[in-house]
């Protein structure tokens, strides 16, 4: 692969006991070296949807082949050295697994009910999300993978998982245990009510399985920020504060965290918003650096998936840090 890999900055977040944060340019690459819990979010894209359905008109077909995307997102994986990895789209958690393992990390992995790419031909089974750890970092306490229900108890397609770690290396946070979830809500705009309803089940499903733990939560979320779901879990008890506003002074969510282009009936559609987020208690945790966000000029002039990067969403990543 030709190609060098997207490369982006940590930036250190300083957070004042009034609850405003600044931030300043980490050195370039930050190997997770200090004993934080580092965190990453991504929606990988399911190889099953990016060769079809998804209509990524701007993204040459070679860049959308397996066989080029695989070394990316375990460049992905490797540039950024996560604690945890919290993923959606997963269609080939064997390939991850094995190529994990080796170093390390163990995985589990929960499909949808009725995954969209077994509808596709060529199709690499089911896509669902995925949790990987650190086993020389973190030891997996218990683990549960649920289907998200609407308010009347009814199942939809969406799932979530949910990990209870306990930090097993050195460091400040030895011995100590924190809960990690992710998920994938329904997509598409006019599907707010049903991501009004996955969020409230999810938000409760977590307070019985966190406790008093410290919770990390990330996901696709497929909501914008000012969308009742994502302002529902910002004021949920879970207490939770979103990483990413950290990096803006107004403590406003960044302008992007996928950039596509897709043909449509209408012609092109050109989506620029964000909809992905790591969420974490924010009384429990403190948040001591994230992984910046490209300037658009480094996605122009196709935007994402690319041969830059393997997906059409940008991974996040956090070191959080656990409040004695
Ligand atoms: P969702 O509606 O939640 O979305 C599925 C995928 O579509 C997501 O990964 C999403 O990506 C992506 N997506 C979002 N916006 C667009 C867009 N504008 N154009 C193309 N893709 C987009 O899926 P569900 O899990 O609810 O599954 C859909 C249902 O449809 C399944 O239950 C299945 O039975 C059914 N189906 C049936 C088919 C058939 O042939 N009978 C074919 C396909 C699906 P992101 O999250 O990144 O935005
Ligand atoms: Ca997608």
């Amino acid at each position: 692969n030709p190609t060098p890999l997207l490369l982006r900055n940590f930036t250190d977040i300083h957070q004042s006991s009034d609850g405003t944060s600044s931030h300043a340019q980490a050195p370039d690459t930050v190997p997770n070296s200090d004993g934080l819990i580092r965190i990453m979010q991504w929606n990988l894209l399911a190889q099953g949807l990016c060769q079809t359905s998804d209509g990524f008109i701007l993204c040459p077909d070679e860049a959308l082949d397996w066989e080029f995307r695989q070394h990316h997102i375990l460049e992905e994986f490797l540039t950024y050295q996560a604690s945890v990895y919290c993923l959606q789209e997963v269609d080939h958690f064997d390939y991850l697994k094995a190529n994990l393992s080796p170093l390390g990390f163990d995985g589990v992995f929960y499909p949808k009910p009725d995954s969209p790419c077994l509808y596709e031909v060529n199709n690499s089974g089911p896509d669902g999300c995925a949790i990987f750890w650190d086993n020389s970092q973190l030891r997996l306490m218990s683990q549960d993978s649920f289907i998200l229900c609407r308010q009347n108890g009814q199942k939809t397609n969406q799932v979530a998982i949910s990990c209870r770690f306990q930090v097993i290396s050195s460091g400040p946070d030895k011995g100590r245990e924190f809960v990690c979830a992710t998920t994938h809500l329904k997509a598409k705009k006019h599907h707010a009510e049903l991501r009004t309803q996955q969020g409230q089940d999810l938000e409760r499903q977590l307070r019985q399985k966190a406790g008093d733990l410290p919770l990390v939560l990330c996901g696709d979320f497929n909501a914008d920020p000012d969308e009742t779901v994502v302002k529902g879990m910002k004021k949920s008890n879970l207490n939770l504060l979103s990483s990413y506003t950290l990096l803006s002074t107004s403590g406003d969510e960044p302008s992007f965290t996928t950039w596509k282009v897709r043909g449509g009936k209408k012609g092109q559609e050109e989506a620029a918003h964000t909809i992905d987020y790591l969420f974490y208690s924010k009384d429990k945790f403190q948040c001591i650096r994230v992984l910046k966000m490209p300037h658009p000029d480094q996605l122009r002039p196709n935007f994402l998936p690319s041969y830059a990067y393997p997906s059409d969403h940008l991974s996040l990543v956090a070191d959080l840090k656990l409040i004695v």
